[in-house]
């Protein structure tokens, strides 16, 4: 009878201890989850950052080329053609120098915001650096986005950008290409900068296509 007291008390202790580790377990592995959700929400965040620009919130530099790379693959795969528009602000170190860099900023951000908002929900639309954006638009020819691009110059242009109850008059100049007139995204980016190139010799505010 002593002996099976003994044995009861010893594992009446056992599972005690059992219980308590799996307890103190369990919280360890509750806090380790907690740590997990948290990385997790920092990596999409970090994602996140990688891709977008500070200034404007909009696709950066290294996102709009992920993109095109993918756009391409539709090209390859099912002749899918799609176009690039390059824009760039004209004269705009003179609104810096002018207004200021905050009112520079805040241009920045509002042409941004046009670009958004009057393209397409499957275009991709981005800061390619400082004063430049480009649109990358799929299933559309070049035609078709010269003519989108000179509808979104025209709004610039009647757009009354106010910084500190001051009008500032803005225009922008674009060149335009499809992806059928080159042999790789690299290629019809180049020829959509050259034409924006052009655009600027032949008097700014204006969309080149040729
Ligand atoms: P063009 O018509 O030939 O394009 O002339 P531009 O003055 O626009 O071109 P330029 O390349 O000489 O100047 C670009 C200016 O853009 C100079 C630079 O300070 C300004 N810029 C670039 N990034 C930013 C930015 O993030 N904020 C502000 N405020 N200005 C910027
Ligand atoms: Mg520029
Ligand atoms: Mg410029």
């Amino acid at each position: 009878r002593e002996k099976l007291i003994n044995i009861t008390i010893g594992l009446d202790k056992e599972i005690n201890k059992f219980s308590s580790d799996l307890e103190k377990e369990n919280s360890e592995i509750t806090v380790l989850k907690k740590r997990i959700e948290i990385l997790e929400a920092q990596l999409q965040e970090a994602k996140k950052d990688a891709k977008t620009d500070d200034l404007t919130n909009m696709l950066n530099k290294k996102a709009l080329t992920d993109a095109f790379k993918k756009q391409d693959e539709f090209f390859k795969r099912y002749k899918r053609n799609y176009s690039v528009i390059f824009f760039d602000i004209d004269h705009f170190k003179n609104v810096n120098d002018t207004y200021g860099h905050d009112a520079g900023d805040i241009i920045l951000k509002n042409v941004g915001l046009l670009l958004n908002r009057y393209s397409r929900d499957i275009d991709i639309v981005g800061r390619f650096g400082g004063e430049e954006f480009v649109i990358i638009a799929p299933e559309t020819d070049k035609n078709g986005a010269f003519i989108f691009a000179d509808k979104i110059r025209k709004i610039v242009q009647k757009t009354k950008f106010i910084y500190k109850k001051t009008r500032i008059d803005i225009t922008i100049s674009a060149g335009v290409s499809d992806r059928k007139e080159g042999d790789s995204y690299e290629e019809i980016l180049k020829l959509a900068d050259e034409r924006l190139y052009k655009s600027k010799k032949g008097g700014r505010n204006r969309v080149e296509a040729e």
